[in-house]
């Protein structure tokens, strides 16, 4: 059983040396638990956060001892009522081969239903985020003219899916690389797209928008988020999900200077985060399911194989490696 722990904080962008990929004894289920081989496990932007000692939503990993984060995997023996050894769990003891894991953090999923990643993605955590930042917190409508950064990406690619399928008037997405423009455009139905590394975003994003935005789903922060503020129309929306441009600065990054404009526009702007939001995960489920069935709403995954690539995987995130959801397959 191999497992990766931190060992010390990383400062700018994480070294190699931050971390260890460590043999440990395949743990022993307690009563109440179910001992998990691990089939996949989630590299997200989030643990960034969790690698620094700053205090904030999530507590900060600790130094010396196994990550966490997201995985699927099947039950080899199980100690806990209603879960039986066979079955699939999703569940939250990542970045190991073996979890032993107390039956009320791990939720049962069917892997005739749907590929197994996808409960890590487009199906899970990523899509409900990209759902209910839509639906709930940017309060989008038919007719709306929507923004979404980092558009290739899990969350992002999911966000201007959902938005045509129910009746946005353009949708408009950045990403960075050419390749991945064109995915945008080609397969996934985004009305414009372009790459924030050709040019000023600003410009980019008014030449896509020449009627401006209604809503702005930021996934990256600082040019971008003061790009779709000047390009906000009256009564617009920004929901603030992510910041992924700042996450390894180590100043920090001077801030927009289109704020007041929120007041001419009556914008408004909120930050969410999809723990808040699990109420709607029956309700997304329920209506995206169909869809990703039907192949109506498509994904990508970038899928890297072996627990050993686990780091390189989540180094690959903050690159931009990926286009959709990124996991590591064991
Ligand atoms: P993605 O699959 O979108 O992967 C991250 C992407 O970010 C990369 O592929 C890269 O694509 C892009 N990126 C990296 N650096 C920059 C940069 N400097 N400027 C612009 N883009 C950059 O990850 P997720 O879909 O999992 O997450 C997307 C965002 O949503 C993140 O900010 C994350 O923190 C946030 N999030 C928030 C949640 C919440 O509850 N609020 C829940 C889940 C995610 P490219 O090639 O285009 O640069």
């Amino acid at each position: 059983n191999r497992e990766w722990h931190l060992l010390s904080r990383p400062v700018g962008w994480p070294k190699p040396e931050d971390f260890a990929l460590v043999e440990a004894p395949v743990p022993t289920p307690d009563e109440g638990q179910v001992l998990v081989r691990n089939k996949y496990l989630s590299v997200d932007p989030y643990m960034r956060g969790r690698m620094s000692a700053a205090k904030s939503y999530v507590a900060p990993f600790e130094l010396g001892k196994v990550m966490q984060g997201g995985a699927v995997g099947e039950v080899v023996e199980s100690r806990a009522e209603g879960i039986s050894a066979g079955d699939h769990v999703l569940h939250f003891s990542g970045w190991r081969e073996y979890a032993a894991v107390d039956a009320k953090n791990a939720v049962k999923v069917d892997p005739e239903a749907a590929p197994l990643s996808t409960y890590l993605g487009v199906l899970g955590m990523t899509g409900l985020t990209a759902y209910a930042g839509l639906l709930r917190t940017a309060s989008f409508k038919e007719g709306d003219t929507v923004f979404v950064s980092g558009a290739a990406g899990a969350v992002g690619s999911q966000v201007g899916q959902i938005a045509k399928l129910k009746g946005a008037s353009r949708v408009i997405g950045s990403a960075g690389s050419d390749e991945k423009v064109k995915l945008l455009v080609d397969e996934y139905g985004f009305d414009a797209a372009f790459n924030y590394k050709n040019g000023p975003v600003a410009e980019q994003l008014r030449q896509a928008a020449p009627d401006g935005i209604d809503v702005y789903f930021d996934n990256v922060g600082g040019d971008h988020l003061e790009a779709a503020i000047g390009s906000l129309n009256q009564g617009g929306r920004i929901a603030v999900c992510g910041m992924i441009s700042v996450y390894n600065n180590t100043e920090p990054a001077p801030g927009p200077k289109n704020l007041a404009r929120l007041i001419q526009t009556r914008g408004r702007i909120e930050g969410f985060l999809v723990g808040d939001h699990y109420d709607l995960q029956p309700q997304f489920v329920q209506e995206v399911g169909p869809w990703v069935a039907s192949g109506a709403l498509k994904y990508r995954e970038t899928v890297v194989e072996g627990i050993e690539n686990n780091l390189e995987a989540f180094l690959g995130v903050l690159r931009g490696d990926n286009i959709g959801k990124m996991v590591v397959k064991l």
